[in-house]
């Protein structure tokens, strides 16, 4: 079995993305209330959206299953204040939902969270209890900037996110460390802020004992984990000289990276630099880059021809990338497929 665990519903019907824009609209008028309202879309209308997209991709590519989330570039949760943020991530996440419902073989559900720009990350315990008890999602997206691209947040690391991560590991659920659109012009949304919050959060993770507090707690650095394993030694010297344990121990049983790298030199560095039980298939499809490479007449996301082609990984250690390593780290997925 082929599980991908990073995709995104990037092609929903039309009206979500107008549900949103008015409930912007509505943030300028100060006299309105803002009320959740409702989204009507239809269970036809969820098919023709994926049926010629990510179901088409994934029975093209031979993958199984995906481990699928609301846009995250649509997260934006520094848009309007914690009630706006609560009822847009409540309408996605209930999208998601009658997505993994009506074709349960090919997705499983991963959360947004009502995440806000100044409010505690405790907040966000209700909206994953909901999701993980009542819709039977097996992890969330954490944002690790709610400001857009300012950074004014705690690290990681910080006693901030306690709360919420002592819910995580309640309920036995990872997240993916997945900032969202920028706000701020100079980091490009996919090209450099998601890139930039990758490295950040792994250079976080060497300052602190958060796994020594927390040894059950598992993140995922999607992306391929940004700039990281292009400069592991740089890592590493640096976990070195600050005293720090060695990044191999580190991330044993709580860091993990995917293999959304679109290119075969970059996926051939991320498999031979991390260890393979910390790596997990993704291609982040539909997404940030959807066109076909010239060099090699294929498409840039279709990550798992480049894991084919690895002829240095054995039989055993692909199927921990395609298969092992997601149901090692989101264990909820064992009881969906
Ligand atoms: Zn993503």
């Amino acid at each position: 079995m082929i599980i991908d665990c990073h995709g995104h519903y990037t092609t929903a019907p039309k009206e979500l993305q107008s549900y949103r824009d008015g409930q912007i609209a509505g943030l300028k008028d100060k006299s309105q209330v803002p009320s959740k309202g409702k989204i009507n879309i239809t269970d036809d209308q969820i098919r023709e959206s994926l049926e010629g997209a990510q179901l088409k991709l994934q029975r093209e590519r031979g993958t199984d299953v995906t481990i699928f989330s609301p846009r995250a570039s649509a997260m934006a949760h520094h848009i309007g204040d914690e009630t706006t943020s609560r009822n847009w991530t409540e309408h996605c996440n209930d999208l998601i939902y009658r997505v993994c419902n009506l074709y349960p073989k090919n997705f499983v559900a991963v959360c947004q969270l009502p995440q806000s720009p100044g409010v505690p990350p405790a907040n966000s315990i209700a909206e994953l209890e909901r999701c993980v008890n009542e819709l039977g999602f097996i992890g969330c997206n954490l944002n690790p900037d709610p400001s857009g691209g300012n950074w004014t947040a705690p690290p990681l690391t910080d006693k901030h996110w306690y709360p919420f991560y002592e819910k995580m590991v309640e309920l036995d659920v990872p997240a993916m460390v997945h900032v969202s659109s920028s706000c701020n012009p100079n980091f490009h949304a996919t090209g450099a802020h998601y890139i930039n919050a990758d490295t950040t959060a792994f250079m976080q993770f060497i300052q602190a004992d958060l796994f020594k507090d927390f040894p059950t707690l598992r993140f995922i650095i999607p992306h391929g984990g940004g700039a990281v394993p292009y400069h592991w030694g740089r890592y590493r010297g640096l976990a070195q000289d600050m005293k720090r344990p060695l990044l191999s121990d580190m991330i044993r049983n709580n860091v993990f990276f995917d293999t959304c790298v679109y290119h075969q030199p970059g996926l051939d560095l991320l498999t031979k630099i991390i260890p393979v039980d910390n790596i997990m298939f993704g291609s982040e499809m539909v997404g940030a880059v959807r066109g076909i490479d010239p060099e090699s007449n294929q498409y840039y996301d279709d990550t798992k021809k480049y894991i084919d082609k690895q002829s240095w990984l054995s039989d055993a250690d692909k199927k921990k990338i395609f298969e092992g390593n997601a149901r090692k780290v989101y264990p909820r997925i064992n009881k969906k497929i």
